[in-house]
């Protein structure tokens, strides 16, 4: 087993990412640090959705909240966001709660030491001292992941959770995007064998980049990216895809794929990114929006996923649509959460003990 302390950066750096993965993980397969998303396989993600579905149906009742709080009472949460972010900071936020985490939170960088030029790395490596979990949402790609590194090297490991880094990885997000996906093909054949439509700015956006990846895991899926050229998907998401033996198609098309897909899974334009001003609004997105004429050349079967939060790529008309499934994500989302961090503290068979003798 490769562990990442036995590397320099450099040399951990220029390892494939399977081996990265094994550094990050624990021996069990879990991941210890979740920083990217081809560190899931079919087992661990079959096994965080299970938990997911466990740890909603324990919650439910007041002896089951007692048994979720008591769990990790004795530890402590850091939630390091410096890039803007109220969903994915409260559904952490609920996710520690529900799990009995204390957490403390760093929301703007410019109010810590970093302000007096202490750098990003040793601000976090303080503040690390204080709590057993960070959770980190940064601009910088491969902060959390250098991080991991870093901490992992000192005397007492504390697991980072990338929660979005950069363009880069969302792979919490992609968790949560699974999660639903499985729970609506569960009683229609599982997720085998589906058509994904990806659609909006793929060339910037971070969560394709790391559901796509994890959705390799699952045999016979066809991911068909939508994008005008400019924001079309990177080659190194097509590369991946293709050598894990999966279909991909890139079209510019979206009306033309709508009537193949089982999910559609819309994007916004992240102009947040822009590098010349004006230049995502010079783009004619006009052909890659969801409205009730798109909707009926969809599947009825079919199922429409959004990250958010959303601008104007589905019109809200669509929300009443059974088939929108955008804000079930986001409830999914805390769920999942909530079994990440109790199997990033390596929890899971309590609260599969619990469930069983209780439920
Ligand atoms: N909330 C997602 C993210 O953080 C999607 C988005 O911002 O468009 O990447």
């Amino acid at each position: 087993m490769k562990r990442i302390s036995d590397f320099s950066w450099q040399e951990y750096d220029a390892l494939p990412v399977a081996d990265k993965a094994e550094c990050l993980s624990r021996p069990d397969g879990m991941p210890f640090h979740t920083i990217f998303a081809q560190q899931f396989g079919r087992a661990s993600l079959d096994r965080l959705c299970d938990a997911a579905t466990k740890i909603r149906a324990i919650a439910k009742s007041r002896a089951g909240m007692e048994f979720l709080q008591g769990l990790l009472f004795h530890k402590r949460a850091m939630i390091y966001f410096t890039q803007p972010s109220s969903r994915t900071f409260l559904s952490f936020l609920s996710a520690c709660q529900i799990l009995g985490l204390r957490t403390g939170e760093v929301r703007d960088a410019s109010v810590s030491s970093e302000f007096k030029g202490e750098s990003r790395e040793d601000s976090i490596r303080t503040f690390s001292s204080y709590f057993d979990l960070i959770v980190m949402r940064t601009r910088e790609k491969g902060l959390a992941e250098r991080m991991a590194w870093a901490l992992s090297r000192s005397k007492r490991p504390v697991p980072i959770i990338n929660a979005g880094s950069g363009k880069d990885q969302h792979p919490t997000q992609a968790l949560l995007d699974v999660y639903t996906l499985q729970r609506s093909f569960e009683r229609r054949g599982g997720l085998r064998n589906r058509t994904i439509v990806y659609v909006g700015d793929l060339a910037r956006g971070r969560t394709v980049r790391s559901l796509s990846r994890l959705l390799a895991n699952y045999d016979g899926i066809r991911h068909v990216f939508v994008a005008p050229s400019p924001l079309r998907i990177g080659e190194d998401v097509l590369a991946d895809l293709r050598a894990a033996g999966q279909t991909v198609e890139v079209s510019e098309d979206m009306a033309a794929w709508l009537p193949e897909a089982d999910a559609v899974y819309m994007t916004r334009i992240q102009d947040e990114w822009d590098e010349t001003s004006g230049e995502s609004a010079r783009i004619d997105t006009s052909r890659f929006k969801i409205g009730l004429e798109q909707m009926r050349l969809m599947r009825a079967d079919a199922i429409l996923m959004h990250p958010l939060p959303r601008r104007d790529e589905i019109a809200p008309e669509v929300d009443d649509d059974p088939r929108a499934m955008y804000w079930r994500q986001v409830r999914n989302g805390m769920w999942i959460r909530a079994a990440l961090v109790a199997s990033t503290f390596d929890c899971l068979s309590r609260i599969d003990h619990w469930f069983r003798d209780n439920l």
